[in-house]
């Protein structure tokens, strides 16, 4: 294995101790999680300050290691660290099972489209919502 190190894994390595922590537990999440449910997680290791949490997230989403669920209000860990771009996110709307597409060429499409239209992107947040196979069959 020689993978190309990407810039996400190569901020891994410059974490601080809160982020770090703070990515440990979303990688060990079962889904995505709401940041007060990330300070009750934290609270046994030392963490209490929601203003900690939230810088922590904040410059975790920025380096592409967590991605925020906008209409969750919620955070998950990234689990295609490979990619660059912002990824699609693909939710269960039953139970919080979240996929990540990437989808580069959707999305250089979508800036350019937005570009004709005047505006240059900052961000971009995209969610498809449905139910995962566990739930489709577990309600049928
Ligand atoms: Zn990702
Ligand atoms: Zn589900």
């Amino acid at each position: 294995m020689n993978k190309t190190v990407v810039p996400a894994q190569r901020d891994r390595y410059r974490l601080r101790e809160n982020d770090r922590r703070v990515l440990e537990v979303l990688e060990a999440a079962e889904g995505p999680l709401r940041a007060y449910e990330l300070l009750d997680l934290l609270r046994c290791e030392g963490i209490n300050g929601p203003p900690t949490v939230y810088r922590a997230l904040a410059r975790l989403t920025r380096s592409g290691l967590v991605h925020r669920i906008e209409s969750m209000n919620a955070y998950i860990a990234c689990r295609a660290p490979c990619s660059s771009g912002p990824p699609v996110l693909v939710i269960c709307d039953q139970c919080g099972s979240t996929e990540e597409l990437h989808e580069d060429i959707v999305i250089a499409r979508l800036r350019r489209r937005a570009r004709a239209l005047g505006i240059e992107l900052d961000r971009i947040y995209l969610e498809l919502r449905g139910r995962c196979a566990r739930c489709g069959t577990a309600s049928e």
